[in-house]
């Protein structure tokens, strides 16, 4: 997809009335849905037409990256809220809670020790979704489906603040029934949150519930290969 010639505001505009277009039929109202901007990749220039033209919450997948560009954005747009959406070394969990006001991708035990840790050093509570390996994909991140149960209750007890659950389902299959069962396992266990949906498929995912969808390349065109 190659949206270079397409202002950026005018995407978003695209993507909101998608989302409220396939609100109606769920019976849900648009404002349940979070529209995180994934600006990863690209450059502040980028990123700030979408802020003029009022969204307020971005995803970035790495924390060096994010480190580089949002701290001066900031300055500008302090009631940005940004959203870590890829996956965390233990390492960088102090970088990432100084950083991140939503994480995405906490999978594992050893992380949630390491976020708690951090969490408790900074004195800021920082909402995690539990990323769930949804298509129990081998090479792919996130809690085994029969693990979710037993590590939400590890995660409570750390006192880390679940904001719900997230899944990627399997590339070049149809989401859908992985979104429909992200979405049972998180009524299973009492919980709203949904972070689910990127670009091809956001709005089968709003379709099955998502709160979050986290979408890039329809906002900003076409990533540049690395
Ligand atoms: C890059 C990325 C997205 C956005 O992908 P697009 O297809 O460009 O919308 C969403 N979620 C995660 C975890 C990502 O890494």
């Amino acid at each position: 997809m190659e949206n270079a010639a397409t202002r950026p505001e005018e995407l978003l505009a695209e993507v909101e009335a998608n989302i409220a277009r396939i609100c109606k039929p769920a019976r849900r109202e648009p404002s349940q849905v979070t529209l995180i901007a994934v600006s990863k990749t690209h450059p502040p220039e980028r990123i700030v037409p979408l802020l003029e033209a009022g969204q307020r919450v971005f995803g970035e997948n790495r924390v060096q990256e994010a480190q580089g560009k949002w701290p001066e954005l900031r300055e500008q747009y302090p009631d940005v809220e940004l959203h870590l959406i890829g996956q965390l070394q233990s390492n960088k969990a102090e970088d990432a809670v100084a950083l991140f006001d939503c994480i995405h991708s906490l999978d594992r035990p050893s992380l949630l020790k390491a976020l708690a840790k951090a969490m408790d050093k900074a004195g800021r509570r920082v909402p995690c979704f539990v990323q769930v390996n949804i298509g129990d994909e081998e090479q792919k991140g996130g809690c085994p489906i029969g693990d979710v149960p037993a590590f939400l209750e590890k995660v409570r007890a750390a006192d880390v603040p679940v904001a719900g659950l997230m899944c990627i389902p399997p590339a070049d299959t149809e989401p859908a029934p992985f979104f429909a069962l992200l979405a049972k396992l998180a009524s299973d266990n009492g919980l709203k949150g949904l972070s689910m949906g990127m670009s091809g498929d956001y709005e089968t995912a709003v379709q099955l519930g998502a709160t979050h969808v986290r979408v890039g390349s329809a906002l900003f065109g076409a990533r540049a290969k690395p």
